[in-house]
């Protein structure tokens, strides 16, 4: 026979066919694992009852204990409608059932004491609940559950079918009767005992019918802990045998060109976040294996010269590198100011990009492979296009989120036995929860500190009965030689209207400043009218641009100080920050001013207020998975592992993600292969999942 948790739903008293195959089409629920793993999204206490005077419609729910008084129908068919009148002697209030009318007419029974649970609302001045779950007092009594009744999420088309949660919450209470004595720990006895973990079996029990709130905290616990702690494993277990599979290049020596760049041509003092991350990076060239690190710092940290250093050291051991940045803008840019950072160093470095001319090509990839071209700056062409290198050393990818674990590894086949080092950049902040999950294969390192001298950037927030004050406020800066950008968002289901605000946006911008000179970029324009459009302002010809969010990366103005951001309530806060990153380039202080309509949602508000006060990168990352749940945080599809949380939150569970980590990261110190007999369990996981059986079932 099957293991227990292996065998079909359809198995479980109270499913048969029908609901299984309807669970398996809405959940994804086949097995008594499925069902057992899928878990309340939120309790209630049902021991709390109500007196209907007592309630209003700011309660989450109610439950009130009282009679039917009377029930009508209205209207027929799809239409009908039964509303009930219910009473307990403080007052009364009316149920409403738009489904399943005529069961419920045929079962509800004037003047027997029922239990009424539901969500208050208020309609036509009355207040009433909406499909409440009703409960005759027997019914009550017999049922098994605990303190707390767990409530669980369904799809439409499940209640149509009559499937909602009080069903589910059935079906498991019948599966955990099922369960008792029938599940294995899946961790190992060493961990249990040290970490003083709940067993999985009460930990699952529990989770579906806890009995008071402290069993409930240790049984989330244990399972969002093994949850979070077999990621980590696979990750770490996969780090580690990339570690042991593949040898990296020893950049041993500092050499000529590091030094001499150092010495004489670094314009500035390196920032002490700079030299601890090159201090970092160094370590990990130069220890017999492939480095895979990622360089987080906030726009403007400084990361590109941190690269630069880093290719001088693979230069003075002979190797080649290459930077890959996601678009042509930025790829040209990073060319330019590396290209400004070498002048006088006689040291060949070279664009590749889409746009590059065939003839070019040509002599690019000869000069590449003849080991001249030292370092090879551009886009995707890089890798797509089938550019060989002499000695390819280091690879520096710029903006990491646009490239997926697949492009990574296809660089790795640049060179045939021995890999690159990777150094990954990224501006877009990470929580460090989602940094250590989605890049947990990677080794991390913070640029933590701006380079002396940059005013933060002031932020405010103003509603539209500002806006002659916003608009005095920038006549002065013009005054003084501002420049100055002006942004509407621009969100694709409706573009027309978009762009619509945003010509009538710069004609009121034409009117207000008449003797202030004007431009405009959107991204419906052709590529030849944008770059002009942009290079304008650049050289300062105009004073205004005014823009789409085409701007949000890549345009590096110094003298542009000032970013006013309209309909700032329509942004999210990745991107509000990434706008914002456009100014504060130079030395002069910058602002930055949020204009927003009086309407606008409490999220919305939230992210204003979250700009307005601070500047830290981070902060605003942990915020914005806080508001939308790290799903939503781009990079997410590709870690590659494939990991879908069903209990652990990466916005709130930093610590025990923390905790997983260093209990996973200890166990594969002490035990590489996982040869020991306590680790026997863990050893079957990585064997048996999908995504690590490859590489661990060759060990045995
Ligand atoms: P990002 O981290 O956003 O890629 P950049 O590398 O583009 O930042 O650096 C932003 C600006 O700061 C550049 O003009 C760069 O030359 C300058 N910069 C970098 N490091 C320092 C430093 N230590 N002191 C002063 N300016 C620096
Ligand atoms: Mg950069």
């Amino acid at each position: 026979m099957a293991e227990f948790l292996e065998q079909e739903l359809k198995y479980l008293p109270g499913v048969g066919p029908r609901r299984a195959e309807l669970l398996y089409k809405e959940l994804k629920l086949k097995s008594y694992r499925d069902l057992i793993y899928y878990f309340p999204y939120k309790y209630i206490d049902r021991t709390k009852f109500y007196s209907i005077s007592e309630i209003h419609t700011q309660m989450p729910f109610i439950q009130v204990k009282g009679k039917i008084r009377s029930m009508t129908t209205v209207g027929s068919g799809r239409k009908e409608r039964l509303t009930v009148q219910f009473y307990d002697g403080t007052g009364s209030i009316e149920l409403i059932w738009f489904r399943a009318v005529k069961w419920q007419k045929e079962n509800l029974k004037l003047n027997k004491t029922y239990i009424v649970f539901g969500k208050p609302t208020q309609f036509g001045g009355k207040l009433n609940v909406v499909h409440p779950d009703m409960e005759t007092e027997e019914e009550t009594q017999l049922k098994p559950s605990g303190l707390f009744q767990g409530y669980y999420h369904t799809s439409e088309n499940m209640k149509k079918n009559f499937v909602n949660s009080k069903v589910i919450n059935k079906l498991q209470l019948t599966l955990m009767q099922l369960a008792v004595g029938k599940i294995k720990e899946t961790l190992p006895k060493k961990l249990i005992t040290s970490l003083k973990l709940t067993s999985l079996e009460k930990s699952l029990i529990t989770i579906h019918k806890p009995e008071n709130t402290v069993d409930l905290k240790n049984a989330t616990f244990r399972l969002k802990f093994e949850e979070l702690f077999f990621i980590q494993l696979k990750i770490l277990g996969l780090k580690h045998k990339r570690e042991k599979k593949f040898k990296g290049f020893n950049f041993e020596k500092v050499g000529y060109n590091f030094n001499k760049f150092y010495n004489h041509f670094l314009p500035f003092e390196l920032t002490n976040a700079q030299k601890k991350v090159i201090k970092e990076i160094r370590r990990d060239v130069n220890r017999n294996s492939q480095m895979n690190r990622l360089l987080q710092g906030d726009v403007g940290s400084g990361k590109t010269l941190v690269a630069l250093m880093i290719m001088f050291l693979a230069m003075d051991n002979g190797f080649q590198s290459c930077l890959m940045a996601p678009t042509e803008i930025l790829a040209q840019q990073h060319f330019q100011s590396i290209s400004k950072f070498l002048e006088g160093m006689n040291i060949r470095v070279a664009l590749l990009t889409g746009s590059t001319k065939a003839k070019e090509r040509k002599v690019l990839h000869e000069a590449l492979q003849s080991g001249e071209i030292q370092i090879l700056i551009g886009t995707h062409a890089l890798i797509e296009d089938t550019v060989k290198f002499k000695n390819l050393g280091l690879v520096v990818i710029d903006e990491q989120h646009r490239f997926g674990v697949a492009q990574r590894a296809k660089l790795w086949k640049k060179n045939d036995l021995i890999p690159p080092h990777v150094l990954v950049m990224t501006a877009t902040p990470i929580p460090r929860t989602l940094a250590m999950t989605v890049y947990g294969d990677l080794d991390v390192s913070v640029i933590d500190e701006l380079p002396p001298g940059r005013k933060p950037i002031e932020t405010m927030h103003f509603f539209e009965n500002r806006r002659n004050q916003l608009n005095n406020f920038l006549q002065q800066q013009l005054a003084k030689g501002a420049q100055i950008y002006i942004v509407y968002p621009l969100i694709s289901e409706s573009e027309k209207i978009d762009l619509k605000n945003l010509e009538e946006g710069y004609r009121h911008i034409t009117e207000a400043f008449p003797d202030t000179k004007i431009g405009m970029v959107h991204g419906k324009m052709k590529p030849a009218i944008k770059e002009s459009a942009m290079q304008t302002f650049k050289k300062g010809d105009t004073q205004i641009l005014v823009a789409t969010t085409v701007i949000e990366v890549g345009v590096d103005v110094p003298n542009a100080t000032i970013m006013v951001i309209e309909s700032a309530e329509r942004f999210g806060l990745s991107q509000l920050h990434q706008l914002r990153g456009r100014v504060g380039r130079g030395a002069s202080q910058s602002y930055c001013i949020l204009m927003s309509s009086y309407k606008i949602s409490a999220e919305s508000k939230k992210r204003l207020e979250t700009m307005v006060r601070t500047n830290d990168g981070f902060e605003i990352a942990e915020v914005d998975m806080k508001i939308r749940g790290p799903g939503e945080i781009e990079g997410t599809q590709q870690s590659g592992i494939g990991f879908d949380l069903k209990i652990a939150n990466l916005g709130k569970d930093g610590e025990i993600l923390q905790l997983a980590r260093n209990v996973a990261t200890d166990i594969l110190d002490d035990d590489p292969f996982l040869q020991k007999e306590e680790n026997k369990l863990l050893l079957k996981y990585l064997m048996t999942s999908k995504e690590t059986q490859f590489s661990w079932s060759s060990i045995s």
